[in-house]
């Protein structure tokens, strides 16, 4: 379980709407991450949250980052992180976005077949490229199947092209799947990963970089029913140390070996302080009858995976209260703003009224990003970036982007 107090603290000190992000607690999580896996160098992947405090933070402890675009890569650029420390990791570009990432100093690209791979060599001419593994997905919330990633047999293929073209076929890259809830997931990558290295050695290719993606899980967040995922961690952990530990003997020379983590950096390190709308009980279309909590905020404004987990609710002052299970929703006009109610609905105050504080814990990844312009006119969450560790250094603060 996290530790959750010092973002509580931070969280009673104010009354708004918004998203806290506890900065030491992403500095600490990183250091845990790099503590756990030595000489694995980390690209945090922008996606899970762009706020520009937090890039500047893990820039500035050593991260690299993970862009998915130019825009990505311009920002992470302006935390002053050296170019070499970004790639350009997502497989999915136009002839235009690739050779503006090469005009930015980018020369790291993922790529996961031959028209992409054609389209680097045409407008970053000289690049380095991995290719992305196809995974299943399987044990992981969010499976990053399908859309990404080749066969091993393409793979060959890929890195050929690209000798042939004057790219470097510098390595090879997968994702487990967000939120990955088992090390097999782990042990099935590394293994895949092993076999291309050993069939690219033999095809006179030698690769000299590993990127393991990313999945690592938050460790607050519960599931579609409620109950804690517990991820195992420690066994990820190990797999992965091995893991890389056979890669470094089969690939027959220096392997940089990096991971991209996004949601394990920054998930529990987030929490939002929002407020009841309303608490009903109305009689459902089965006959039975069913509380319903909706918060101001939901899938819309903080609250985007809600269709795959729960987050942890806190009622502040109320503990020990008498509570009924309720739906827990959001404050729009659509019916999918609601927390997937697999299971029994979780304990709210009877008495919740309009306006009561209520805090949701673990959603510092995927939040700030998902949130719509203004959907229903509800406006994009606000959010603090707050230091909890040091008490005397003064929180910054900024609106949600909202203006491009
Ligand atoms: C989204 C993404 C990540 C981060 O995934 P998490 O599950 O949040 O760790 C890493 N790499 C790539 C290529 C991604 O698209």
């Amino acid at each position: 379980m996290p530790e959750y107090a010092r973002l509580r603290t931070a969280l009673a000190a104010g009354e708004d709407d918004r998203l806290i992000l506890d900065l030491d607690g992403i500095e600490a999580q990183y250091d845990a991450l790099v503590g756990e896996l030595p000489g694995v160098a980390v690209r945090f992947a922008m996606k899970a949250c762009p706020v520009d405090e937090v890039l500047a933070t893990l820039a500035a402890r050593g991260a690299g980052f993970d862009a998915a675009g130019p825009q990505e890569i311009a920002q992470a650029l302006r935390t002053g992180v050296p170019v070499e420390r970004i790639h350009y990791g997502n497989t999915i570009k136009s002839d235009r976005q690739i050779a503006e990432a090469h005009r930015l100093g980018v020369r790291d690209f993922a790529t996961d077949s031959l028209a992409d791979l054609a389209a680097i060599a045409a407008h970053a001419p000289g690049a380095r490229v991995f290719c992305r593994l196809a995974t299943t997905g399987e044990g992981a919330l969010w499976g990053l199947s399908r859309k990404f990633g080749c066969s091993p047999e393409d793979a060959l293929r890929i890195l050929e092209a690209a000798r042939a073209s004057g790219l470097t076929p510098a390595g090879l890259s997968v994702h487990v799947g967000s939120q990955q809830l088992t090390s097999e997931a782990w042990q099935n990558a590394l293994d895949t990963l092993a076999t291309v290295i050993e069939e690219a050695g033999r095809h006179g290719i030698r690769l000299d970089h590993v990127n393991l993606g990313g999945g690592l899980p938050a460790l607050g967040a519960l599931d579609r029913s409620g109950r804690p995922l517990d991820p195992p961690l420690d066994k990820m952990f190990t797999v992965i140390r091995e893991g890389v530990q056979r890669l470094r003997e089969v690939s027959g020379g220096p392997l940089d070996v990096l991971i991209e983590p996004g949601r394990h950096l920054v998930a529990d390190h987030g929490a939002i302080r929002a407020h009841v709308t309303r608490l009903t009980e109305r009689q459902q279309l089965d006959g039975g009858r069913a509380y319903w909590l909706y918060l101001s905020c939901g899938k819309f404004n903080g609250l985007y995976e809600m269709d795959e987990l729960r987050y942890r609710l806190e009622f502040p002052g109320r503990a020990g209260a008498p509570t009924v299970p309720a739906v827990v929703a959001g404050p729009t006009c659509d019916s999918d703003d609601a927390f997937a109610d697999d299971g029994p609905g979780m304990q709210v105050p009877r008495d919740a009224a309009s306006g009561d504080q209520v805090w949701v814990l673990s959603c510092g990844a995927y939040s700030t990003a998902y949130t719509t312009q203004g959907f229903n006119g509800f406006p994009p969450l606000p959010y603090s970036c707050v230091r909890t560790g040091a008490a005397d250094a003064p929180a910054t603060t900024g609106a949600a982007p909202k203006e491009s």
